[in-house]
């Protein structure tokens, strides 16, 4: 049980507290009639909770809050106060919005009506985050983390709310110190790695090198290891940017069947030199976008009618993704064939990756884009990897408002998703020459199809 479930069930106790409470009043009432004296034993018993409930929660470190359907602060415990800084008795009675301001990392308001409380008011489903901020009462950031859920009545209307929350600035800097240690030792180690790989490649040029075929293996071993280990840095530093936001990225208008096309044909001879069979497709199906629809815009590519698929996105950190899980398709398939398509509908435009390799078992399905996650098989076991890739994967398709997911079953194969926001063609030739006017210097990453 984790402290918020403990917590969960104080709160609970709490709740229970005034109610019990309420009935000590109604008993109360009725000891002055008959039966006094079995009811005034029930009313002590009773006042005996309330008071466990109101040390417990007096004693939580953590802040604690019971809003009422109409959206006003019941309970507000010291916990709380010390957090947020607002007075116990101030916060009672006040609308829990002008208490629990959430922000942004810089600051700025959050929408009140993306705000966790609003949505769980309106969807009646528990919310957690471990990554929220609010501001203080004196104005000052915290970084929060929370646990909200909605008191339900007999209907699952949601009577109130009661949440948990705790500052977590602490914990979140010593965080941001590791991202900076690990991206600034990275960085430097990156640099004297690629040397030395650099000079292994030329140890093995037998244009500039003569070696007898002994030195030529231990070379060609060590040389793998180092760009091994090259990539290791490269990745940590991705991810540890794209932990604190500071990845950098520089959309623009991107039409994906052609760009696609193009990241394709320079991926290919990966999959061709393992023997394996290599297939590209556009606007076929093989998805499991809902609803399918036709596309009712096309273009011309070469001499094939095809739709636009038009996307906001940086097309060298897409590129980074496709490359990722295509490599890993190419990676962990022995024999068969890895297949790119592309596809969509009037909101999405899908890319999907899929190979006739190991498959993924279902376990493992859920940590699959986590930090550093691998699946333990004797694959993987033997054939190299960070477990880095498929988070920085993440991370960049969440960037531009995508989703990227697999589907796979053992023995058969996986399909590796990628859906990003489509913007129609009006709008996305719109969006062209405005970034043409406001950069003259800059010009358009976009490829056109024709
Ligand atoms: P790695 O560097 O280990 O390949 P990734 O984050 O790219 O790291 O992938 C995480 C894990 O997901 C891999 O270690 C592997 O177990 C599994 N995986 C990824 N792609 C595939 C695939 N196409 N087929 C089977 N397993 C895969």
């Amino acid at each position: 049980m984790d402290t918020h479930t403990l917590l969960i069930i104080g709160v609970g106790l709490a709740v229970a507290g005034i109610v019990s409470s309420a009935i000590f009043q109604y008993l109360h009432k009725r000891a002055n009639g008959s039966g006094a004296k079995k009811a005034s034993v029930l009313a002590s018993s009773l006042r005996d909770e309330k008071l466990k409930s109101s040390i417990i929660l007096n004693a939580i470190e953590d802040g604690v809050i019971l809003v009422d359907e109409q959206q006003v602060i019941q309970l507000f415990n010291p916990g709380a106060a010390k957090i947020t800084g607002w007075k116990v008795e101030e916060a009672r009675g006040l609308a829990w919005q002008s208490v629990l301001k959430f922000v942004d990392k810089k600051g700025e308001a959050i929408d009140e009506t993306v705000s966790p409380l609003t949505k769980l008011f309106k969807e009646g489903e528990t919310i957690r985050n471990n990554d929220a901020n609010i501001l203080t009462k004196s104005g000052k950031i915290i970084a929060l983390s929370f646990v909200f859920s909605p008191l339900l009545d007999d209907q699952k209307n949601v009577n109130g709310v009661v949440g948990i929350f705790r500052d977590v600035s602490e914990e979140r800097q010593a965080e941001q110190q590791r991202a900076e240690f690990i991206s600034t030792a990275s960085h430097e180690m990156r640099t004297p790695v690629a040397a030395i790989e650099g000079y292994l490649a030329l140890a093995l040029n037998d244009k500039v090198s003569t070696i007898d075929s002994r030195a030529h293996d231990y070379l060609e071993k060590a040389h793998a290891s180092t760009q091994h280990l090259g990539k290791l840095f490269q990745d940590l530093l991705t991810s540890a940017k794209a932990e604190d936001g500071r990845l950098t990225s520089h959309p623009s208008v991107l039409e994906v069947g052609a760009w696609l096309e193009q990241v394709v044909s320079d991926l290919k001879f990966s999959a061709e030199k393992k023997g394996l069979f290599m297939e590209f497709t556009v606007g076929g199906n093989g998805t499991s976008i809902d609803a399918r629809q036709t596309d009712e815009v096309t273009g011309i590519t070469g001499k094939t009618l095809r739709p636009l698929y038009y996307t906001h996105a940086d097309p060298d950190r897409l590129r980074e993704v496709v490359t990722n899980v295509f490599d890993n398709a190419v990676k962990y398939t022995e024999t068969g064939k890895v297949s790119v398509g592309l596809t969509g509908n009037n909101q999405v435009v899908q890319i999907y990756i899929r190979d006739t390799g190991p498959g993924i078992p279902r376990e493992d399905i859920g940590h699959l884009f986590q930090k550093f996650y691998r699946v333990d098989n004797s694959a993987t076991r033997t054939i190299g990897g960070t477990g880095l890739g498929l988070f920085i994967c993440r991370k960049i398709i969440e960037l531009y408002g995508g989703r990227i997911w697999v589907e796979s079953e053992v023995g058969k194969g996986s399909t590796f998703f990628i859906n990003l926001p489509r913007l129609d063609t009006q709008k996305a030739e719109q969006m062209q020459a405005s970034e043409a006017k406001s950069s003259t210097l800059t010009p358009i990453t976009s490829l056109s199809s024709s």
